[in-house]
Order: C-alpha cells, then sequence, then structure tokens
C-alpha cells in the first residue's frame, strides 16, 4: 500500500506513521530523516543541503526530488511506503505522481487549541533531552528530569509565537495539497479532537480505514 500521512505539527503524524508501517508491512520515510542522514555521513547531497540550509533557505525541490526517487529505488519498498513530511507542496506533489502512484492519504485533523496546548506544554531535559509534558506526562518533580535530574527547559521552538507560526506556514503549504488529493479522492480524514485519546485508541482507527483501501 502507498501512503502519504499529512498532518500540522504536533498532530501525532510522526507518531502514527511509525507504527502504522509495521503493522502494514511497508516502511516508514521521512524525508527528514533521509536528510540528517546524508548530514552525518556527509554524503554529495548532504553537503548541499548543508550549504542550503547555512544559507538560510529551504531545501529546494529537485534536491527533495532527488532524495525521493533515490529512496523509491530500493528493494523494501516493493509492497509500498507510507511518506511522512512529503510531499510538503503541491509542485512536490505533483512531481512526485510523475514517479509513483498513491493508494491513500491519511490527513490527520487535530484542533489547533489542542496542537498548542500540547507543544507549549512540552518540556525538554537541558542535558539528556528526555520530552516530558507539564499536562499529559509530568516529571516526578516538577522542572527536574526524571531520569538524571537535568534542569527541564521549554525549547524556542515550543513557545506559542513559533508554533502559532508554523501552523499558519502548514496551513498555507499544504491546503492546496488536501485539496489536490481529494479531488483524486484520496483523502481519509482522521479527525481526532479528543485531547486525551492515546495513539494506541487512535491507530486502530487509522488501519480500519486502511483496510477498504484499494491499492493500485
Ligand atoms: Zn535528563
Amino acid at each position: 500500500m502507498k501512503l502519504i500521512f499529512l498532518g500540522a505539527p504536533g498532530s501525532g503524524k510522526g507518531t502514527y506513521a511509525t507504527r502504522v508501517a509495521p503493522a502494514i508491512g511497508v516502511p516508514q520515510i521521512s524525508t527528514g530523516d533521509i536528510f540528517r542522514e546524508h548530514l552525518k555521513n556527509n554524503t554529495e547531497i548532504g553537503k548541499k543541503i548543508k550549504s542550503i540550509m547555512e544559507s538560510g533557505n529551504l531545501v529546494p525541490d529537485e534536491v527533495v526530488m532527488e532524495i525521493v526517487k533515490d529512496r523509491l529505488k530500493k528493494d523494501d519498498v516493493k509492497k509500498g511506503f507510507i511518506f511522512d513530511g512529503f510531499p510538503r507542496t503541491l509542485e512536490q506533489a505533483e512531481e512526485f505522481g510523475k514517479i509513483t502512484s498513491v493508494d491513500a492519504v491519511v490527513n490527520l485533523v487535530v484542533p489547533e487549541k489542542i496542537i498548542i496546548d500540547r507543544l507549549t506544554s512540552r518540556r525538554v531535559c537541558e542535558k539528556c533531552g528526555s520530552i516530558f509534558n507539564i499536562m499529559s506526562m509530568k516529571p516526578k518533580e516538577e522542572g527536574k528530569c526524571d531520569k538524571c535530574g537535568g534542569k527541564l527547559i521549554q525549547r524556542k521552538d515550543d513557545t506559542l509565537e513559533v508554533i502559532m507560526d508554523r501552523l499558519n506556514v502548514y496551513k498555507k503549504q499544504t491546503q492546496p495539497l488536501i485539496d489536490y488529493y481529494r479531488k483524486k479522492g484520496l483523502i481519509i480524514d482522521i479527525v481526532n479532537d479528543n485531547p486525551n485519546a492515546s495513539p494506541e485508541q487512535v491507530l486502530p482507527r487509522i488501519l480500519e480505514k486502511l483496510k477498504n483501501i484499494q491499492t493500485k
């Protein structure tokens, strides 16, 4: 099955993609992870990405497509894939359509208020990087990491201002993408408006919907 997962930052997209992939026997492909891998191994593509990012620009579509095409050559995608974090723009989706078909696009819909609450209450350990949440995953002692006793801080990325900004960018970029796939009849909306729903509760709903998908 060939799937794409869409969802705003804080929607749990990555979490669900990671769990659905083994359940249906396909690899989860995160272009972000591939970028980081190239950077770490200092490959030709890695060097290219590094200089683009250092100049403050977004990685251009042609480089993203190069990475995606390269990834689709591997044997493990014969039974399908879940793309997470790609395509990000309508242009990328159109290019992607030229190299492979897509069976469904899972669109995780989470109300903005829930996303904001979830992300602004996230705290990370300064020392070991463990993640806590002052609403849903409280540390035993306030402000202190359970694992190493380090100080818990709020990342700059998790402040209200930055989150609003990211959500607005996401909406602007992704709406045309959702429209594009909806017109093709490929969108599966998974609405998650219960702030306390665990991934274990949401996952079966996604798998149930995928049962009815015809693979091409
Ligand atoms: Zn720690």
